[in-house]
């Protein structure tokens, strides 16, 4: 069973390699977009661990929706809302239970990429965050190491793909063979909770 101390230190893991690779993100950014995703994700998840650890919640749905609102408010870019309305409808979905499942942490996350194909318009191979996501989640049924090489394959799978969503498809054609910023850091979210997991 995972408690909310789990979902803290999956945040703090996530933040930790969202540092890590913020060059790296700023890198493929900046190919396709405007340069900033390593630095959005920086600030948004630097301000999630300061306010889990300010006041850290009872539940690991409070963790997931506590670090939505902070991605919300604090990533100016197309990534935060994104990413917090990912968090946010996962912990919602996770109701107020103090300790949950892979598998509900699964449901959770699968409602909360729902909520991000609604919110954006997206869809798999529109070579977004999603095509990192999606995978992630699926791969979850079989363990979180598996979730973590899923996403970073579909994160990889990007690169030859035409953007349809966000700054990237304005580049149309020329977006092809290159990364997706979103579906790398989506990665990182996974590598994060297989690390902690171990
Ligand atoms: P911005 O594009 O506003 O500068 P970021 O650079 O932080 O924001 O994030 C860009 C990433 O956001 C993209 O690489 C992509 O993965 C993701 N993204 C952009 N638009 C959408 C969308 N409509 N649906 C899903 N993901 C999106
Ligand atoms: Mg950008």
């Amino acid at each position: 069973m995972l408690d909310a101390g789990f979902f803290v230190r999956w945040m703090a893991a996530a933040a930790g390699l969202v540092d890590r690779e913020a060059e790296r993100l700023t890198e493929l950014d900046s190919a396709i977009g405007d340069a900033d995703h390593g630095s959005n994700m920086q600030r948004g998840f630097a301000a999630v661990v300061r306010t889990v650890a300010a006041q850290p919640p009872a539940t690991p749905g409070a963790v997931l929706v506590a670090a939505g609102r902070q991605l919300i408010s604090t990533v100016g870019g197309a990534s935060g809302p994104l990413y917090g309305t990912l968090l946010r409808r996962a912990g919602k979905s996770l109701g107020e239970a103090p300790q949950v499942t892979a598998a509900q942490l699964r449901a959770g996350l699968a409602a909360g990429v729902a909520a991000v194909e609604e919110l954006g318009g997206a869809t798999t191979g529109d070579k977004t965050m999603l095509d990192a996501l999606v995978p992630g989640i699926e791969a979850l049924e079989t363990s979180f190491d598996a979730a973590a090489t899923a996403s970073e394959e579909g994160a990889l799978a990007t690169v030859p793909l035409l953007a349809r969503k966000g700054r990237a498809s304005y580049l149309g054609e020329r977006s092809i063979g290159h990364q997706d910023p979103g579906a790398t850091s989506s990665a990182l979210l996974f590598a994060a909770l297989a690390e902690v997991a171990r």
